[in-house]
């Protein structure tokens, strides 16, 4: 991790210096440990706020749709595929975006630290190779940092940067021995009630605060179809219709294009698993068209094209 942060600033410096580009966009140390939070760096004496560690774990992509400007980003695996999504929906041209590629060793879930240590108040999170050092008040632990990853980090399968300018260190062994969809399985197995009841108890949670939206790259509408009044689409309001329909809409825009980065989740301030609703759309696209999202930047997306000659009469 020391190493990344090192070179991060090292090439953060040199692209500033000969202008390469017009900021970098990175992450520095935030206020309270495990929380390490975006920054955008626009002047050389400005790099030693970049660091690099375990809770890099905000999808930077979402900084990068519309901009008209040079900049450099840090990307781990999800995160390029994400700007390979980015680039096919000509958010940007290519040329703009410097990509410092992180082989990515998985992000730890804040949540399950704070778990472990049930109401005790962790004052400094440090990182030494496979451990996590939490101390606080009366309180010393040494954690394997393995088993406090995020959910989707455990079972990520592109953990390297799929597309860069520049890598930041060695790629590393993908994981091939995980199962992705063992919790989409476990639903699909549901009767329709147990199903409905499911989904039910998976979103009543819900405050529709948005947090899962603005932090997902690869929701950019201008209006986004919650937010419209003429016409409105969905209700404003906490009645539990609404707050399906604004999550299935959403899975569905989110077909063929997620990339089970986990931000959304993340973000969530309830710790509602929304990913469950995504996966099972990735699942099903895989199956239907053997595509995963955002892995090269040619050809076009399966729900974002046509072939003339499809088997279906409804195409012609
Ligand atoms: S999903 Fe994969 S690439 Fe993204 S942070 Fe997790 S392990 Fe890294
Ligand atoms: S829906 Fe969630 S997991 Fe998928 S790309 Fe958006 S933020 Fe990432
Ligand atoms: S972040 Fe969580 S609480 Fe907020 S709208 Fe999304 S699912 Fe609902």
């Amino acid at each position: 991790m020391e190493a990344y942060t090192k070179k991060i600033r090292e090439a953060a410096q040199r692209l500033l210096a000969e202008k390469k580009v017009d900021g970098v966009i990175g992450f520095r140390q935030g206020t309270i440990p495990m929380m390490s939070e975006p920054v955008f760096i626009r002047h050389v004496d400005q790099v030693n706020q970049l660091v690099w560690n375990s809770f890099c774990g905000v999808n930077l992509a979402n900084y990068l749709v519309k901009r008209k400007d040079r900049v450099a980003v840090v990307a781990k695996g999800c995160d390029s595929r994400n700007i390979v999504l980015q680039i096919q929906e000509n958010q940007f041209q290519r040329q703009q975006i410097y990509i410092l590629g992180a082989p990515c060793h998985g992000m730890v879930d804040r949540r399950k630290v704070w778990a472990f240590l049930q109401g005790r108040e962790p004052v400094q999170v440090t990182e030494n190779g496979s451990q996590l050092q939490v101390s606080g008040k009366g309180f010393d632990e040494v954690l394997p940092r393995q088993e406090f990853l995020q959910e989707n980090c455990r079972i990520c399968t592109h953990r390297n940067p799929v597309l860069y300018d520049e890598l930041l260190g060695e790629e590393v062994p993908e994981q091939s021995d995980v199962d992705r969809y063992e919790d989409v399985r476990r639903v699909e197995a549901m009767t329709p009630e147990e199903r409905w009841r499911h989904f039910e108890d998976l979103l009543a949670p819900c405050i529709r605060c948005y947090a899962c939206r603005n932090a997902c790259p690869m929701c950019y509408c201008p209006t986004c179809f919650v937010d419209e009044s003429r016409p409105q689409w969905v209700g404003k309001t906490l009645d539990a219709t609404d707050t399906r329909t604004f999550h299935l809409l959403r899975a569905f825009h989110l077909a063929g294009r997620c990339t089970d980065c986990g931000a959304c989740e993340r973000a969530c301030p309830m710790n509602i698993p929304v990913r469950q609703l995504t996966k099972k759309l990735e699942k099903d696209v895989k199956a239907l068209y053997g595509y995963e999202a955002g892995l090269v930047v040619e050809g076009r997306p399966p729900l974002d094209t046509y072939r003339p000659d499809d088997p279906q009469d409804f195409i012609k």
